[in-house]
């Protein structure tokens, strides 16, 4: 490690120590009083869209396993102002709800913002799959969270404007009116990404957006006339997948330099530099990642021109290693259906979340033939892909790895 890289236990000293600096600094929104009386800096609160509503700019994702009895990190995300927990009738294996729950109810509903989200993927008819669908599951997510009504209601992962379509505008009104939700929009994970956010901008209903965005899009022109587009329309902005993520050794190709953040934290504070976005939903597992990513949601110092020309070589040098989700422009150059998006995610899942058993999981649940990669020419989608992803050797490299055939444990 360089002399002036942050590593992640230099961080913790540091964090400590803006911690206790910021708890006596004017301006921010909110402190709050831990057990013996010391006053605890609260991450900051920004209005949702046009809402009228505040919730915290840092979220708590919720892919991931929480201890059901009790969970230090959700506990200790709360003391510090991570009052937004997101979740999906999908996440852990259908097990995110329940875990939650608990916490909630130690915590009182009252002082938590809920969204969860209901896939087409769990409808037979997928893509095709009706109104009716994410309506009738809305019951299953309240009764497996213990609430009576959710704050948000998000259509999960959806890449198809048909979802924006007046049929689908009106089943959240019904929901809205029978106070299962307060409010309602949709996350999509890719896709034709800037059509969906224009769609949703001229749509009307759309209360609040979660969509990928990182360091790697920002200076993606027509992705960001849609975030212009959708703010302009009122539509709340969460940012997620805000990491960029790629496998921790090819990161390594940057040997980031900051005196103020760490890498993670460098690339919360790109996006939290974009205004029009209202919230980081991140994944955080431990108590570190809480308090790391807190210190930087808390920190008043903006990310330095040279940090922000880290993170741009840092998008150049390593784009071939991670895919967009943009799955138009390639998965419309092969012959049939094939899905490379996906599995350049569950591959992203296996090499750099560690999650493995999901990773596997995921792939195995496609269809054979949407995971069949043999013998299919993908010269043309290789051409049309802007992050130039070798898909022969990144595919072939998903099938080993995540296939019947790939190890069972990595
Ligand atoms: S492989 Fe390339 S074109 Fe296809 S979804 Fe990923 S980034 Fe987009």
């Amino acid at each position: 490690m360089k002399k002036n890289e942050i590593g992640r236990r230099g961080f913790l000293k540091r964090t400590t120590a803006a911690g206790a600096i910021l708890a006596g600094t004017s301006g921010l929104e909110s402190l709050s009083f831990a057990q013996g009386g010391s006053a605890v800096a609260r991450v900051p609160m920004k209005e949702l869209g046009t809402t009228g509503v505040k919730i915290p700019v840092l979220g708590m994702g919720g892919s991931q396993k929480f201890d059901a009895r009790y969970d230090r990190r959700l506990h200790r995300a709360f003391q510090i102002g991570i009052t937004y927990f997101d979740s999906s009738e999908r996440y852990s294996n259908g097990q995110s709800h329940r875990t939650l729950a608990t916490f909630f109810e130690q915590v009182e509903r009252k002082n938590v913002w809920i969204t969860s989200k209901v896939s087409s993927e769990t409808h037979p008819a997928r893509n095709d799959a009706p109104p009716e669908h994410f309506k009738n599951n809305v019951d299953k997510v309240l009764n497996e969270l213990k609430t009576d009504y959710l704050d948000m209601f998000f259509m999960h992962g959806i890449d198809d404007t048909r979802f924006l379509e007046p049929e689908f505008i009106k089943m959240s009104e019904e929901l809205k009116k029978s106070k299962k939700i307060n409010f309602f929009g949709f996350s999509c994970h890719g896709g034709n990404l800037p059509a969906l956010l224009e769609k949703a901008a001229q749509a009307g209903g759309i209360d609040a957006i979660m969509f990928r965005y990182s360091f790697r899009t920002y200076g993606d022109a027509a992705l960001n006339r849609a975030i212009d587009a959708a703010k302009e329309a009122g539509i709340g902005l969460l940012a997620m997948k805000t990491m960029g993520a790629i496998a921790e050794d090819d990161e390594r190709i940057l040997n980031f330099q900051s005196q103020n953040f760490t890498l993670p934290q460098a690339k919360l504070k790109t996006i939290w530099a974009d205004d029009r976005i209202d919230c980081c939903v991140s994944e955080m597992e431990n108590i570190q990642m809480v308090q790391e990513n807190s210190a930087a949601a808390l920190s008043t110092d903006p990310l330095a021109m040279e940090e922000f020309h880290q993170l741009n070589r840092l998008a150049a040098q390593t784009a071939g290693q991670h895919c967009l989700g943009c799955r138009h422009l390639c998965e419309s150059k092969v012959d049939r259906e094939l899905k490379i998006a996906d599995t350049l995610r569950y591959l992203m899942y296996h090499q750099a979340y560690g999650k493995h058993e999901l990773a596997r999981e995921c792939f195995g649940r496609m269809s054979p033939e949407d995971r069949d990669f043999e013998r299919v020419d993908l010269e043309a989608a290789m051409a049309a892909c802007p992050q130039g992803i070798r898909l022969d050797q990144k595919l072939a490299e998903a099938s080993r790895i995540l296939g019947e055939k790939g190890p069972s444990k990595v």
